[in-house]
């Protein structure tokens, strides 16, 4: 079966990344000339494992409400570790 891959450079560190489109977490941001900055009035941009870890621990931190997709324990390698899952036979 084919997976649907999103290709995108992420809208906090601006590196390029890949992740499945369905569970990738994103940011409200906008498109600000040059690179995206965080506005909670813009559209949501998807953003790489490593900002959204850290996003995922500032939540934690803050006590903010995190969603239940992304508190499963496997929510990272399935959003983002897509090319492994290929390789795997
Ligand atoms: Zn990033």
């Amino acid at each position: 079966m084919a997976h649907a891959i999103l290709a995108f450079c992420c809208a906090a560190c601006f590196m390029p990344a890949l992740a499945n489109p369905m569970l990738v977490m994103s940011i409200p941001a906008r498109w600000h000339g040059t690179e995206y900055v965080p506005d909670p009035d813009g559209s949501r941009e998807p953003i790489c494992e490593s900002c959204a870890r850290q996003l995922l621990q500032r939540f934690e931190r803050d006590r903010l409400p995190i969603p239940k997709i992304v508190r499963e324990a496997d929510y990272f390698e399935r959003a983002y570790h897509i090319a492994h899952d290929q390789q795997d036979s």
